[in-house]
């Protein structure tokens, strides 16, 4: 399968996405992620991107589109993937549908995390990573066993630079400007499943599994 998961900061993308992964055996591929990495390691591709992301703007499409590309050719994604946080412009899912053409693919279906901005908030401010994972825990909704640390390793968990009240308002703004669009885009082609993002983990679980089956 190839899926794509659409929704605003916090709606829940990452949590649900080792769930998928591993119950479909897909590659994940989340450019949030890819881009953080980048930035950590001070790449080229960091360099130019870190700007953006503080700010909680977008990263430019070819950039994005670039690393996507690239990280789709891995021999791990050619059965099928879940692309978490790509596309977020109609730009971007263009060129994706043009990069799939080229391998005679599609995609089989968006998964759209549909949630009201006010919850988000509480989402992403409690929010605790362990990065080298990408394991997510939440001080009031998923404490780690211990406090601010990964229950698996035992390695510190961060907050994100960017996971403050202030930058999410740009984000979100971001997300109801330019991703929203691509909600419409797939929704034409029939592709967009709509998930109740609100409800707990596990019961947004049953609803990807309903969308998937
Ligand atoms: P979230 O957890 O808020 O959904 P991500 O981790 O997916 O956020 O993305 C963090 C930041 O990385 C975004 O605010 C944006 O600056 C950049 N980014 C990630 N994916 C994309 C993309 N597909 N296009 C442009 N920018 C992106
Ligand atoms: P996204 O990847 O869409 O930005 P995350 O999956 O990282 O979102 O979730 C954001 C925060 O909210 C995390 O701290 C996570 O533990 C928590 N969270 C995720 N899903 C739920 C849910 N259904 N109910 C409550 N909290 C959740
Ligand atoms: P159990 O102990 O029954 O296996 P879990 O440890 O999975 O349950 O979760 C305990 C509680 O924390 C549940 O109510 C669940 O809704 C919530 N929870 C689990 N994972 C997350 C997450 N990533 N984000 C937010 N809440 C979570």
């Amino acid at each position: 399968k190839r899926l794509i998961l659409i929704g605003p900061p916090g709606s829940g993308k990452g949590t649900q996405s080792p769930l998928i992964k591993d119950e479909y055996c897909l590659c994940h591929l989340a450019t949030g992620d890819m881009l953080r990495a980048a930035v950590a390691a001070k790449t080229p591709l960091g360099i130019k991107a870190k700007e953006a992301m503080d700010k909680g703007e977008l990263v430019s499409d070819d950039l994005v589109v670039g690393i996507i590309d690239e990280a789709m050719k891995k021999p791990s994604c050619q059965k099928g993937f879940i692309l978490d946080g790509f596309p977020r412009t109609v730009t971007q899912a263009q060129k994706l549908d043009e990069m799939l053409a080229k391998q005679g693919a599609n995609v089989d279906k968006v998964l759209n995390f549909a949630i009201d901005d006010a919850i988000l908030e509480e989402r992403i401010t409690g929010r605790w990573i362990h990065p080298s994972s990408g394991r997510t825990y939440h001080t009031k909704f998923a404490p780690p066993k211990a406090p601010g640390v990964d229950d698996v390793t035992g390695e510190p968990l961060i907050q994100r630079r960017d996971d403050t009240a202030e930058v999410l308002k740009s984000r979100l703004e971001a997300f109801h400007r330019q991703t929203e669009p691509v909600i419409d885009y797939y929704s034409k082609k029939g592709l967009v499943a709509n998930l109740h993002a609100e409800k707990p983990p596990k019961e947004v679980t049953v609803e990807v599994q309903k969308a998937l089956s």
